[in-house]
C-alpha cells in the first residue's frame, strides 16, 4: 500500500521528468538547427535518461500498488538567445528537479515510508551529477565564449557521450 501523499509527490515528479525529456529535446533541436550536431547530440542523450528518470518512478508507484496518472506536458521554449542561454535553461532546470526530488525526500521521511528511501537516495545521488555536468557545459561554454575554434573544439567532445542503456518498459508489479 502506497502513502497517497509519496503517490502523488511522485506521479508529479513523472510528469517533470517526461517534461525534462520534452525540453532537452527542443534544446537538442536547437543547436541541430545551429549546426551543432556534437551539443545535439549529447542532448538527445540527455533526452534518454530523462524518460528513464521517469520510468524509475513509474514503476516504484506500480511496484508499491499504486496508480499512475499521467498528465498533460507542459510546451517547452523552441529558441534561446545563444547555445550558451541554451545550457544556463538545462542547468537552472536541473536545479528546480533536484529541490523537487528534495522535497519528495522530505515527505518520504515525514510518512515514515521507508521503502520509497532507495530510489530517493538515488535520486539525490543523480541530481549531483546532472548539477555538476549542467554547470561544465556552461562554465566552457564562458570559457570560449564567442570563439568558433573552441566552440567546434567542444562540440566534438560533447558528440562522444554514449548514449545509456536502452529504456526499459514500463512493468506489470510481480512480473519480469
Ligand atoms: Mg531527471
Amino acid at each position: 500500500m502506497m502513502n497517497p501523499r509519496v503517490e502523488k509527490l511522485m506521479n508529479e515528479q513523472v510528469n517533470k521528468e517526461f517534461f525534462s525529456a520534452y525540453l532537452y529535446q527542443a534544446i537538442a533541436a536547437y543547436f541541430a538547427e545551429q549546426n551543432l550536431s556534437g551539443f545535439a547530440h549529447w542532448m538527445n542523450a540527455q533526452v534518454q535518461e530523462e524518460v528513464i528518470h521517469a520510468y524509475k518512478f513509474y514503476n516504484h508507484i506500480l511496484e508499491r500498488g499504486g496508480r499512475v496518472v499521467l498528465e498533460a506536458i507542459d510546451k517547452p521554449p523552441s529558441e534561446w538567445d545563444s547555445p550558451l542561454a541554451a545550457f544556463e535553461a538545462a542547468l537552472k532546470h536541473e536545479r528546480f528537479i533536484s529541490e523537487s526530488i528534495n522535497k519528495i525526500y522530505d515527505a518520504v521521511i515525514e510518512e515514515k515510508d521507508h521503502a520509497s528511501r532507495p530510489l530517493l537516495d538515488w535520486f539525490v545521488d543523480e541530481q549531483i551529477e546532472e548539477e555538476d555536468t549542467a554547470t561544465g557545459n556552461v562554465e566552457r561554454m564562458k570559457l570560449v565564449a564567442d570563439h568558433g575554434h573552441g566552440i567546434l573544439m567542444l562540440d566534438k567532445e560533447l558528440s562522444a557521450r554514449v548514449l545509456p542503456a536502452p529504456v526499459l518498459l514500463g512493468q506489470v508489479p510481480g512480473g519480469e
